[in-house]
């Protein structure tokens, strides 16, 4: 492993590339990145770096909007075919139709989504500002939520807005139990349940926190608690247990929680999309600039 780091050390200097790892990645991919986070976090380090390549461990939507943010760079996606299957949810016939359904009202993107399905919304937003987002729309403007119902309905009850959902979700989220976190604070007593949004809403009821990784990150770091139940994609244990050693981190579902597609970065793909360009990514001409318009929204937001 030691032989493949230092490559990859190489080539980063040769290129001037950096690497943004999602924290969902592996433990050993966040080890060699220069930044890492979540959706929000992503984004921002992406619009800021001086770097003329960067190097995206994450999935597809990631790397896409990394690109829209930095038009001029190279942006490399060494895990090419990682998907999203909740972005793979909706397209942009289906917000048409909801468009048709609900003339005048703006459409509020989700990140997890494919650059097309960007470009016909009216702002993104990600776990972590979606509720900024939400606010910096008139309340006499209706609102359509693409495409995580449970981050939508969340969004709807902390505003008290009527949000018109669709019926997209993450796997990995909405697999979560409601039953099983109700089993381990049985088992573990005093232990705190912290919650992405996107889990279902029976799981979210029984939550002491819910917030983004990153949110959930800092909560855990910051509590004086020693025993917590961790309701989101395992990636974020790894960052937990160097900032609280002290702490119980107990993974929600016993088997489940891990997303295959965050798992597919490996060290041998970073090296390679650095040695041959490989795995370039590319957003199409007819839907880049409202994409990218959609995103610049956001940030100017956050
Ligand atoms: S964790 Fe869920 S939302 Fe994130 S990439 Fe995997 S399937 Fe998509």
């Amino acid at each position: 492993m030691q032989e493949i780091i230092e490559r990859i050390e190489r080539l980063r200097r040769e290129r001037d590339a950096i690497i943004l790892a999602h924290i969902y990645q592996t433990g050993e991919i966040q080890d060699i990145a220069d930044y890492v986070g979540d959706s929000l976090g992503l984004a921002c380090s992406a619009a800021k770096t001086q770097a003329k390549v960067v190097v995206l461990a994450g999935v597809r939507f990631m790397a896409e909007s990394v690109k829209l943010l930095n038009p001029e760079k190279t942006v490399l996606l060494p895990a090419w075919g990682a998907g999203c299957p909740m972005a793979d949810m909706i397209d942009t016939d289906m917000v048409a139709e909801l468009k048709r359904g609900h003339p005048g009202a703006k459409v509020v993107c989700y990140v997890n989504s494919s650059a097309a399905v960007k470009a016909v919304s009216d702002i993104c937003c990600t776990s972590s500002n979606a509720l900024r987002i939400l606010a910096s729309i008139p309340a006499e403007n209706e609102v359509i939520f693409i495409p995580d119902k449970n981050l939508g309905s969340y969004l709807a009850e902390k505003s008290g807005r009527r949000i018109i959902l669709c019926d997209g979700y993450c796997p990995i989220h909405q697999a979560f139990r409601a039953r099983e976190a109700e089993q381990l604070r049985a088992q573990y007593p005093g232990s705190l349940l912290l919650a992405h949004p996107e889990c279902g809403p029976e799981l979210r009821d029984l939550a002491d926190f819910i917030g983004s990784t990153t949110e959930i990150v800092d909560y855990c770091a910051r509590s004086p608690e020693t025993s917590f139940i961790i309701a989101t994609e395992r990636g974020v244990l790894h960052p937990l247990a160097r900032l609280r050693p002290d702490a119980r981190l107990i993974p929600v579902s016993a088997h489940g929680g891990t997303c295959p597609n965050m798992k597919m970065t490996t060290l041998e793909a970073i090296a390679r999309v650095l040695a041959d360009n490989e795995g370039e990514v590319q957003v199409p001409e007819e839907y880049a600039a409202p994409a990218r318009a959609a995103l610049e929204k956001m940030m100017a937001v956050s």
